[in-house]
């Protein structure tokens, strides 16, 4: 999956699955080992250890968002709340928990920066297009992203879930039982969930339906505490605009501060597998967000970057995620499309996704398309 021309985030992904002969016959195909389909996978075999379960991930575990994100956790949609949505940092705190995945999760709140509006003592005053500063402190926090995705995978596989890596899902076929054609072998299934999200857009169902994208990131060289009091980011919230131009990031362990910005549309999700930042829209973006980022500030005149990256990310019918059954068969679930907002709900949405497999819970009535729920 276009992995190194994507370029390099600051930290690792350090599980590996063990090679092994695909299974025949499963009670609960996952497709897609990000932060949604591990959570789904483990939370599975947490409420139902005699089912079993498989995760088949087309490249490694993390290849898509996850391992691509920016890792700042935050609270209900893009599209804000929704029915029955609940409380998503809460139920996300509970289920790493629960799972026992330790990511340096930290919610101690994030920061929304506005030109327009920034309150009277706020902490941070930058130069972006205007003075950039705090409008408003909102529930939220950060994580490590590599942790997070890695804890996700061994909790998985501690609790029963097995995990193929370089197994891509080429099909699925609804009949009586799910027909998953993988590395062009046949996997039977009781029931699927794919959770692809800005990839494989046939597969779930979401081709013209939501809107995949590319965006990116730089990680600066650790800075001095100095440097983070003159910049206003000594209490560590990660923070992002309300208004445009784009700009979001948030503190590592090491001192380091990733920025993020940029957008590049793409006709087709295809374009994801040739993407490279070196080259083109994204070279030219990820210049751009340099520049903007030595301007912020006096302490970042002459600040290096040592990291740069950037990763997919699916928008959604008005920014809502979708949360449905396949159009072509109720047996297949179908999660994802957060638009840059799925660091948090997509573990949270994943583990209801579980329960809505083993028919505990319903799924919500978020997504109203057109054959959405249909049963083949
Ligand atoms: C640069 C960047 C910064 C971001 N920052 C934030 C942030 O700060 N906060 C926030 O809330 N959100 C953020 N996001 C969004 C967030 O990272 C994603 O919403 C989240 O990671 C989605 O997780 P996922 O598991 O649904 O999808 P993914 O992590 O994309 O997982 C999908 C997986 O499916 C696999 N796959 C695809 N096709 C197949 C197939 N046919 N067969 C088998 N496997 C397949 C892929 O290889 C991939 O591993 C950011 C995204 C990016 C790119």
């Amino acid at each position: 999956m276009g992995i190194e021309r994507w370029g390099n985030p600051p930290w690792r992904i350090d599980f590996h699955p063990a090679a092994r002969r695909l299974p025949r016959e499963v009670d609960f195909a996952i497709v897609g080992g990000g932060f949604s389909g591990l959570a789904a996978a483990a939370w599975l075999r947490r409420l139902a250890p005699q089912k079993s379960v498989a995760v088949f991930e087309a490249g490694f575990i993390g290849a898509g968002s996850s391992g691509h994100t920016g890792g700042i956790a935050l609270g209900e949609t893009a599209a804000g709340d929704l029915p029955g949505l609940g409380d998503v940092l809460a139920g996300y705190s509970t289920i790493l928990r629960t799972l026992k995945v330790n990511c340096e999760l930290s919610l101690g709140g994030a920061y929304e920066l506005a030109r327009r509006s920034g309150l009277a003592e706020a902490p941070i005053s930058w130069s972006d297009s205007g003075n950039l500063r705090v409008a408003k402190e909102i529930p939220g926090g950060s994580v490590n992203p590599g942790k997070l995705v890695s804890g996700l995978a061994r909790a998985a596989q501690r609790l029963g879930a097995r995990i193929f890596d370089n197994a891509r899902v080429e099909d699925i076929a609804p009949e009586e039982s799910v027909r998953l054609r993988v590395r062009g072998a046949e996997v039977r299934a009781r029931a699927a969930l794919v959770a692809t999200n800005a990839l494989s857009l046939e597969l779930s169902g979401l081709a013209g339906r939501a809107q995949p994208k590319f965006t990116l990131a730089v990680a600066t060289e650790p800075l001095t505490s100095h440097q983070l009091d003159a910049l206003g980011l000594a209490s560590r919230k990660p923070f992002y605009t309300v208004d445009l131009p784009y700009l979001w990031g948030r503190l590592l362990a090491s001192n380091r501060v990733i920025f993020g910005s940029g957008l590049v549309h793409l006709e087709d999700w295809r374009e994801l597998e040739v993407l490279d930042i070196a080259k083109g829209e994204p070279a030219e973006l990820l210049a751009l967000l340099k520049r903007r980022v030595r301007g912020l500030h006096p302490a970042l005149r002459s600040v290096k970057f040592t990291h740069q990256w950037g990763g997919p990310m699916l928008i959604g019918e008005n920014w809502t995620p979708v949360f449905a059954r396949h159009p072509r068969s109720a047996r297949v679930l179908v999660l994802g499309a957060y638009s840059g907002h799925g660091v948090a709900l997509s573990v949270y949405l994943g583990c209801w996704a579980a329960e809505a497999l083993l028919a505990r819970r319903s799924v919500p009535d978020w997504n109203q398309a057109p054959g959405a729920g249909r049963r083949v």
